[in-house]
């Protein structure tokens, strides 16, 4: 019987999952798996980020957790299972590693998709140092986006910061391979998976173990996986009418991965032109924010910093509860904190509102989106909403200001969206509007002009 300094240690291929939360069409995964050995996948809630959580019901993590709860079943018919970890990401890898090698298990090397995010970018560097340290190779690819980083670039190689040429030049690179699916289900099997015997490890921790909680009857909520043919070809007449499920309701899946990037591609390619392109202002975020780290909670346009915000806190608390007198605005908050989705043709008036009619900081604006929006991603999020400040790249000028009573005519002229959010609009109960437009408009295009003005 061979002794314990004599046991071979088995090499494997880690599969680390973050924004990419499938099995099917992942490029991580597929990397993990074309070296040859078994393959571990892993997930780590990472602390970092749930600590700054205040809302113990907070439906992302609800739905992480279901979606993980899925994927190790997945893997369990392949006699494998999903390994899910707990902490400051950097602690947990130190203690995997250590557990691996006591249990004669050679990681060999960590395959991820990339992350664009500031805070991923540091994290990940960080844990390259430690991986090198440790003989693991530590390998990412593209999985979360069509096009990443520097591959649309100006002409000289710098990046865009305006929209429309942007996404020319992105339709004018795209080829098939770069939407084709990857097959990593069928290559997932009993070889290719590392046993779950292979090692002891925990059960997935518990919403309640986190600190968080959720009810079943709640996950009803989570809107649907399929992409709706229908929806996308009936996209360019529905998609600004909010009463109407016209738009795909897909962000949630697009930001967690439950969805892949170039399958939502594939359909757009296939049935809408116009949703197709809404997908490039995706990428578009994701290269901006990595280029520009800095939009992420300063003006795009440094200048913009100077505007001396009013950041009234009466009305701030107003706008958050949807009790502004403003319909269309106060309809979209109500749907946004009773459901954690908002239409776009809303976010945009909603934000331009807060910025423009209360002269509230952005920032403000987009934290109380991160809180509540189940699709809250960073990069989009700052970008619609540097967008709506003015401040922002291929922004809102700042003298447009959106009339909150004109798009509720035009978007939402029968009153269904208002009603089914706000029950008391018509009656007594509904408050007068909290600014005056007309007031507004021309203090907001002062203010800005005056601080904007070269001095
Ligand atoms: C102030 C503001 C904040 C926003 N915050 C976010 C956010 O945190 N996360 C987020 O995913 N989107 C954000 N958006 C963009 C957009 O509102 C949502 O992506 C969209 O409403 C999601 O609904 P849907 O899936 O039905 O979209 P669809 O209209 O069906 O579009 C399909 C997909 O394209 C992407 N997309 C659509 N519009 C945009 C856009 N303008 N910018 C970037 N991607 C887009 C999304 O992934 C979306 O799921 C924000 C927009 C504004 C104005």
């Amino acid at each position: 019987m061979a002794n314990q300094s004599e046991i071979q240690p088995r090499p494997i291929a880690i599969h680390w999952m973050r924004r990419d939360l499938r099995l099917q069409d992942n490029r991580a995964l597929l990397a993990a798996l074309s070296e040859g050995n078994p393959v571990q996948v892993v997930f780590i809630f990472d602390r970092m980020i749930l600590d700054r959580l205040e809302n113990t019901r907070d439906r992302r993590v609800a739905f992480i957790h279901q979606e993980l709860t899925k994927i190790d079943i997945q893997l369990r018919s392949f006699g494998g299972r999903l390994l899910v970890g707990y902490g400051n990401p950097m602690d947990v890898w130190r203690e995997w590693i250590k557990a691996f090698q006591s249990n004669h298990i050679d990681v060999q090397s960590i395959h991820i998709g990339r992350d664009y995010e500031p805070y991923a970018q540091t994290r990940d560097r960080e844990l390259a140092d430690f991986f090198e340290s440790s003989g693991v190779a530590f390998k990412g690819v593209k999985d979360h986006v069509i096009f990443e980083k520097s591959e649309v670039t100006k002409d000289d190689g710098n990046p865009y910061t305006v929209f429309t040429p942007y996404s020319k030049k992105w339709r004018s690179l795209l080829r098939i391979s770069d939407y084709v699916e990857a097959p990593s289900l069928g290559g997932l099997n009993t070889s290719t998976i590392l046993p779950s015997t292979a090692i002891d490890w925990p059960e997935i921790p518990s919403l309640e173990s986190m600190g968080f909680s959720w009810s079943s009857a709640s996950i009803e909520t989570f809107p649907e996986r399929t992409i709706s043919k229908e929806i996308l070809r009936n996209y360019g007449e529905h998609r600004d009418i909010p009463s109407i499920k016209g738009t795909s309701r897909l962000s949630v899946h697009l930001r967690f991965g439950t969805i892949s990037i170039r399958e939502a591609l594939r359909c757009g390619l296939e049935h809408s032109e116009k949703w197709t392109t809404e997908l490039i202002w995706r990428d578009f975020y994701q290269m901006i924010i990595y280029h520009f780290p800095h939009s992420a909670n300063e003006s795009f346009r440094r200048v913009y910093d100077t505007i001396p915000w009013v950041n009234d806190e009466q009305h701030f608390n107003a706008w958050c509860e949807g009790k502004t007198g403003y319909p269309l605005v106060d309809a979209g908050m109500r749907e946004l904190v009773q459901t954690g989705f908002m239409h776009n043709r809303v976010r945009m008036v909603v934000a331009s509102f807060l910025c423009k009619h209360l002269l509230t900081d952005w920032r403000w604006g987009e934290r109380f989106f991160a809180e509540h929006l189940m699709d809250f991603d960073l990069a989009s999020n700052a970008g619609g909403w540097q967008w709506a400040a003015g401040s922002g790249c291929d922004a809102a000028p700042y003298f447009r200001v959106f009339n909150p009573t004109a798009q509720l005519t035009k978007f939402d002229k029968d009153f269904k969206y208002v009603r089914q959010w706000v029950p008391e609009y018509g009656t007594s109960d509904y408050p007068d509007p909290i600014v005056d437009h007309a007031f507004a408009r021309i203090r907001a295009i002062e203010t800005y002009k005056s601080a904007l003005k070269p001095s």
